[in-house]
């Protein structure tokens, strides 16, 4: 008879405890159903807050590289198409328009409408296809009177003009609907300025000097795509190079003597020669085929290591990551690189913004953006 009542009494407990919780839980699923619109008016003006003051952000002075985009043609669930934004006092740079890299920069808390100019490597599509939604975005966000201004080597006339003619029935309907004073129609597309290089193989070119910013464009060697460029960006005693894409070559050795970061492209060998051999399985010819010949084009992650050991940079960040792998893969992507450069390596992912405070040896790493696959 004991054990029968002391078994009762939890038992007498536990039903009034659930309808206590289920009573809460009924209230609130009333009251939010009640209040819903009144709850989602005050979250959607908490993120819009959020976003408004992320783009008006002051920052200390000093050089800032946000990677909007660190992947290459393959799809990349962590990389957009490559684009790397360098801000530096109250410039704002954009090198290469990767395919998705827009709407990047403008998760990131940059003020696209305040872009001085875009800059271009190469004119391979994984590096120019957003560079109308830059330009749109760019005038519209700015209410801009002028073209925003796309530096690159010889070429980037054609490819300006294609995207200027291929946005020009949209930015007369904006014009129509917003009205000329917030979207100037002069200020609509870019203005190609293009540059050259002397015949050398370490030829230099300084493209942008502006309040203490200067922009050096440099050969690099991703034949048949010439001419190709990487740039060194200086301000106030911090400094940066971003390689483009490019095997191995003296000049960029040449321009990144010393730098603080190097961001330099990177392919791994080994795992494009599995993603080859199963398309080989597969019967996907067309894959087979350009795994086959990439190689010739890029630098492995080891390669990168070497450059920037004989370079003495302080940081090697590696972007253009090829293949798309997760972040649990980060070691095979890496090979042996660590043997070769004993400062720190970084795997660029989508939305690291790197400061380099003047005054400072600090590197600083912040994730912007959530990654979107965790794995
Ligand atoms: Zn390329
Ligand atoms: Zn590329």
């Amino acid at each position: 008879m004991q054990n029968a009542n002391s078994c009762k009494k939890p038992m007498g407990r536990l039903p009034k405890v659930a309808i206590w919780v289920v009573s809460i839980i009924v209230v609130v699923v009333l009251a939010a159903f009640v209040f819903q619109k009144q709850i989602f008016t005050f979250m959607a003006t908490k993120i819009i807050q959020q976003r408004l003051l992320s783009q008006t952000y002051k920052k200390d002075d000093g050089l800032y590289a946000g990677l909007a985009g660190t992947g290459a043609p393959f799809a990349d669930i962590n990389r957009v198409g490559p684009c790397i934004v360098v801000e530096a006092g109250n410039n704002l740079y954009i090198i290469d328009g990767g395919p998705g890299s827009a709407r990047n920069i403008g998760l990131m808390g940059f003020d696209i409408g305040k872009v001085n100019a875009i800059l271009l490597t190469h004119f391979h599509s994984d590096h120019i296809a957003d560079l109308g939604e830059m330009m749109l975005q760019r005038w519209a966000g700015g209410s801009n009177a002028k073209p925003v201004d796309v530096i690159g080597p010889k070429g980037v006339e054609t490819v300006v003009e294609g995207f200027n003619h291929a946005y020009s029935l949209d930015a007369g309907y904006r014009v129509a609907f917003h009205g000329a004073a917030a979207v100037p129609p002069s200020g609509a597309g870019g203005r190609a300025r293009p540059f050259g290089l002397s015949s050398e193989e370490d030829a230099s070119i300084v493209v942008v000097y502006k309040e203490g910013v200067k922009i050096t464009a440099f050969k690099v060697n991703h034949y048949p795509a010439y001419p190709a460029v990487g740039y060194r960006v200086d301000y106030k005693g911090r400094s940066l190079v971003i390689s483009g894409d490019t095997v191995p070559c003296q000049s960029l050795k040449k321009q990144a003597q010393g730098v603080d970061v190097l961001f330099h492209e990177a392919q791994q060998p080994a795992l494009i020669k599995m993603i080859h051999d199963q398309a080989g399985l597969s019967s996907s010819p067309s894959l087979a085929k350009i795994t086959a010949d990439i190689p010739g084009y890029h630098t492995s992650p080891e390669n990168a290591a070497k450059i920037a050991n004989e370079t003495n940079v302080k940081q090697l960040v590696l972007y253009h990551i090829l293949p798309p792998i997760p972040p649990v893969f980060n070691h095979m992507f890496l090979g042996d690189a660590a043997k070769y450069y004993k400062g720190p390596i970084t795997v660029g992912v989508d939305g690291l913004l790197i400061s380099l405070p003047v005054n400072s040896k600090d590197i600083i790493f912040h994730q912007t953006v959530v990654l979107r696959g965790i794995l």
